[in-house]
């Protein structure tokens, strides 16, 4: 078996890199040579500013920052919630939709008073996730200098009361369209109230990620040709 190539995900989180390691080995081929996903964090990257309009924007250059600063390929995923009623928003803005970077309570109170007067049944909504791959233009890699971005939704609707202790941000107040076996014949889950392996086989990020890793594989370990 040869060396693993290094692949550098734009992220500080030790539960994201956690999530995204058990999704790329479901890709992996089974004999040959390896992918290492190694954290930004563990390089001592910096964390780029967001200044994109959308989530695949935002994507690229969080990937792009890490693949110039490492030389390494770099994958990254931005995400959000966006509400039907209100357009595109939270959107990109979703992190720090009450003014507070990362304050999931906050952000989540504020979005429940906003849509307080909207009847049930107009509180559809979707949470989104762009994953971005780029391969620095350094040689070695048969389709250097490259960038791809993949999308994924998780559709659903903004229920009145939060529910559930599991996941983070907007989950409490989101019930997915698509729902697990178990919940057959009672009150729908909120995706707090799933389990990590149930959320990720429906969720935006688990769609994006899917997408993506076929792409990687191939750029990273083949001729840069995509099966599909
Ligand atoms: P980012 O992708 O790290 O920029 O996260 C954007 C924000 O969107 C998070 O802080 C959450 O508020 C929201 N968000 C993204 N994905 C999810 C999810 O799966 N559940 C709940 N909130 C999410």
């Amino acid at each position: 078996m040869g060396q693993a190539r290094k692949v550098v995900v734009a992220t500080h989180n030790e539960g994201k890199m956690r999530e995204l390691r058990s999704i790329l080995n479901g890709f992996l081929p089974h004999e040959g040579q390896r992918i290492e996903l190694v954290s930004a964090g563990q390089l001592g990257l910096p964390d780029p500013v967001e200044t994109g309009t959308t989530f695949q924007q935002n994507a690229l250059i969080k990937a792009g920052r890490a693949a110039r600063e490492s030389g390494l390929p770099a994958l990254a995923d931005d995400s959000g919630l966006v509400v039907d009623v209100m357009g595109a928003a939270p959107g990109i803005l979703s992190a720090r939709w009450s003014g507070r970077h990362g304050d999931d309570q906050a952000n989540l109170e504020l979005l429940l008073n906003q849509l307080n007067d909207i009847p049930d049944g107009h509180r559809g909504g979707r949470f989104v996730c762009a994953a971005a791959l780029v391969i620095p233009d350094v040689p070695g890699y048969a389709v250097r200098g490259s960038q791809v971005t993949r999308t994924g939704e998780m559709p659903g609707s903004i229920i009145r009361q939060a529910r559930g202790e599991n996941g983070f941000g907007y989950d409490p107040i989101f019930v997915p369209r698509d729902q697990p076996r178990r919940a057959r014949d009672q009150e729908p889950l909120t995706s707090a109230e799933m389990t990590s392996d149930e959320k990720n086989a429906i969720s935006h990020r688990g769609k994006a990620l899917a997408a993506i890793m076929p792409i990687l594989v191939s750029w990273v370990l083949g001729d840069g040709r995509v099966r599909s």
